[in-house]
């Protein structure tokens, strides 16, 4: 049995979003005379000290124009489409190194530009406040200076612009849980505030691994070996997720809807993490492991693998995957070598064409290569049916994924 995951912002989700940017921004241009006058006593800059330090030729600009023009200038980087599949029918898969290009914007921003004085400024329906602008030109400047992952960043930015946030999954709704080296044994959760739901926390690769009392602990167990074994050959990938704070929420029941961050979603499989999203998820009854012998696919590395691709390529800024990736995609479907007959769970007014069969066939392909299990879905299935059928990709795998020999699910075999 075929099985698919979904993450929550799909490709054509973002498109929906981007076109609603478009609409906040002409709605915006057309009462920005409203804009709130609390601002602070005059004379104060609203420039963080320590981007003044660094760049001291950036100049002040009246809130209302940097406001706008910083909202078109993130709107640019949505719709930058260098590396997006277009299908035919118009439907956009996105693809390339958004994080990076984000960066570069914010700091361009920051470098050249600080608005005046103003304590809110109301941009369409929402309050911007003063003191998340301040939050987010920190961030870029002290993320800048410290060369750090440009995550935190992003986040304020979203939080400063009102973008995203009203998502409950958003970063900046949620703590983030401590990164405690706890090798191959789980302990109790060190919960933050409001994710008392986690009671089990694991971490191996860099990834932080947690689930509630249901979560049976093989689960986990089995899904840090997994994950373990999926970034052996590029250890440098295991920084990069630590750094990002990337976690996986487990859930074993129905749904996501069980989760506290994703009261309102209801994913069955699992959705992948975002740069700015708080964590990816995972069921753990669709996990295999001793007493639970799945013969489906698995969650957690096909949910993985699109994480990496949002968090570590995109802060790579990995044009050689971006350039290779979606050629692939395309000839292997129109060759008949990537299965397109799945069904995936689509947001309201979506339609499965082209555009979504692109953006999964590198997480299903990896996922299969990974497992290396005959059978357990109709192409991609194992590493010698790559080789024989997608020799190109099999290539594109191998410079970011292991190849040395792993047995997936061990025992499996005795229990099917
Ligand atoms: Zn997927």
């Amino acid at each position: 049995m075929l099985r698919l995951m979904r993450k929550y912002r799909s490709p054509a989700a973002s498109l929906g979003l981007i076109l609603l940017l478009t609409s906040v921004v002409a709605a915006c241009n057309a009462t920005s005379s409203d804009s709130l006058g609390s601002a602070p006593p005059s004379g104060l800059s609203n420039q963080v000290e320590s981007c003044a330090l660094l760049f001291p030729q950036a100049k002040e600009i009246p809130v209302a124009d940097y406001i706008h023009a910083l909202e078109e200038k993130a709107l640019m980087v949505y719709e930058n489409q260098t590396y997006s599949y277009v299908s035919p029918e118009g439907g956009v898969a996105k693809n390339g190194p958004y994080a990076t290009w984000f960066f570069e914007m914010f700091l361009n921003d920051v470098s050249t530009s600080y608005p005046s004085s103003f304590g809110s400024f109301k941009l369409g329906d929402n309050l911007l406040l003063a003191e998340d602008y301040r939050s987010y030109a920190a961030e870029v400047c002290s993320e800048h200076s410290n060369g750090v992952s440009p995550r935190g960043a992003r986040i304020a930015f979203e939080k400063f612009m009102n973008q995203f946030t009203d998502w409950s999954g958003h970063a900046s709704r949620w703590e983030s849980f401590p990164y405690i080296e706890t090798g191959a044994e789980i302990i109790t959760a060190p919960s933050p505030a409001g994710l008392e739901h986690y009671t089990k926390y694991i971490t191996g690769a860099g990834v932080v691994f947690v689930g509630g009392a249901a979560v049976p602990d093989a689960s986990m167990l089995a899904a840090r070996e997994s994950v373990i074994y999926l970034t052996s050959a590029r250890p440098e990938f295991r920084s990069i997720l630590k750094e990002n704070e990337v976690r996986i929420s487990m859930f074993a029941a129905d749904d996501t809807s069980v989760l506290p961050e994703y009261a309102d979603e209801h994913e069955p499989g699992g959705f992948a993490m975002g740069m700015t999203d708080a964590s990816m998820t995972a069921n753990a009854n669709w996990l295999c492991y001793p007493g639970n012998w799945d013969g489906g696919g698995n969650p957690v590395i096909h949910e993985m693998v699109h994480t990496i691709n949002h968090v570590v390529f995109e802060q790579l800024n990995e044009t050689y995957f971006y350039e290779r990736v979606f050629d692939l995609a395309v000839k292997a479907i129109e060759d008949g070598v990537f299965g397109t007959a799945f069904s995936q769970k689509l947001g309201e007014g979506q339609t499965q064409g082209m555009s979504e069969y692109v953006g999964e066939y590198w997480a299903m392909a990896v996922e299969g290569y990974i497992m290396n299990r005959p059978g357990f879905k109709d192409t991609h299935d194992t590493r010698e049916w790559i080789a024989e059928n997608d020799p190109e990709l099999l290539q594109l795998i191998q410079r970011y994924f292991p190849s040395t020999e792993w047995e997936y699910c061990p025992g499996y075999g005795d229990h099917s």
